[in-house]
């Protein structure tokens, strides 16, 4: 369809001003240095772009905000907030450890929580708050669907708990439980990336946030310190029956031809060149 100059003018206007009434998507990404990093928030960035109302908090797990990450947000158009906060050597993985021993992104996703707490106004301010790990795949429908969060929405994770999806258990619109393998006596049996949260609910439950002691269980500690039961709990994605997100993990790319080439006498790749 064609549209005369005028009529372009107040489609844009519209555009503008329906987007601005819509409530802002805060997502949350804890992200650590290593090769892989800036493809994981290449990849993220590039599907977040194409998302009204956007804003990306990410948390380095680091002493200090990156340059890597400085300039790629910079880059990247997006509306977004860069900050830090380092994992305890204590509480890091060591390469030997199974993946499940210690959880991941807890101060950084609690560092997020709190700037949003010190940094926006809820009462003038729709938001919902999404944790979206950088390994993650996700469809642009997940952000149309979670947009209308009341409280906290859920639906299916791809590739979640070692099957091919994990999803909440919908009966006549409400969520009645889970369908995973691995415990599914939790009592909100879901991954990180399958719930949203109206941003509301962490101004009236000031004091929630993750826990570094629920091994495997903070999705269910955080959404109880919500205050959040089942009955509270909106299903998305067609009553939980589309996969919109998928928790790919990525694997580390084999780099010992740089070894190889320095053992050769030969220098490595040139450290300058940024991955
Ligand atoms: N992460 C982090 N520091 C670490 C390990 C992971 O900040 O030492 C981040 C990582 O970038 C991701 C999130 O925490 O956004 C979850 O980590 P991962 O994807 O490795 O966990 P899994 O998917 O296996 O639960
Ligand atoms: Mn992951």
């Amino acid at each position: 369809m064609r549209r005369s100059f005028p009529e372009r003018l107040d489609r844009i206007s519209e555009l503008l001003s329906s987007s601005s009434s819509i409530p802002t998507i805060y997502a949350i990404t804890p992200t650590y240095a290593r090769p892989v990093q800036k493809a994981e928030l290449t990849r993220l960035a590039n599907t977040f772009v194409s998302v009204p109302n956007f804003h990306w908090i990410i948390v380095e797990d680091a002493a200090e905000r990156s340059e890597l990450v400085s300039s790629l947000l910079e880059k990247s158009g997006l509306k977004y907030t860069q900050l830090n906060e380092p994992t305890p050597r204590e509480d890091k993985l060591k390469p030997s450890d199974p993946n499940w021993l210690k959880p991941r992104g807890v101060l950084q996703r609690n560092k997020g929580l709190s700037w949003l707490r010190k940094n926006v106004d809820a009462n003038r301010t729709d938001g919902v708050v999404y944790f979206a790990d950088d390994d993650n795949v996700y469809d642009l429908e997940l952000f149309k669907e979670m947009r209308s969060t009341k409280k906290v929405s859920v639906w299916p994770v791809g590739f979640a708990g070692y099957l091919r999806y994990e999803r909440p258990i919908v009966k006549r619109g409400k969520v009645v439980g889970w369908f995973t393998y691995w415990k599914p006596e939790r009592q909100f049996a879901i991954d990180m990336a399958g719930f949203a949260v109206n941003l509301k609910l962490f101004f009236d439950h000031p004091w929630a946030e993750f826990s570094r002691v629920n091994r495997g269980q903070m999705e269910s500690y955080l959404l109880s310190s919500l205050g959040v039961t089942l009955n509270d709990l909106e299903p998305k994605a067609d009553d939980c029956t589309k996969v919109l997100v998928w928790h790919t993990r990525t694997e580390a790319p084999n780099l010992t031809n740089e070894k190889k080439l320095k053992a050769a006498g030969k220098s490595g790749t040139d450290l300058n060149v940024e991955v």
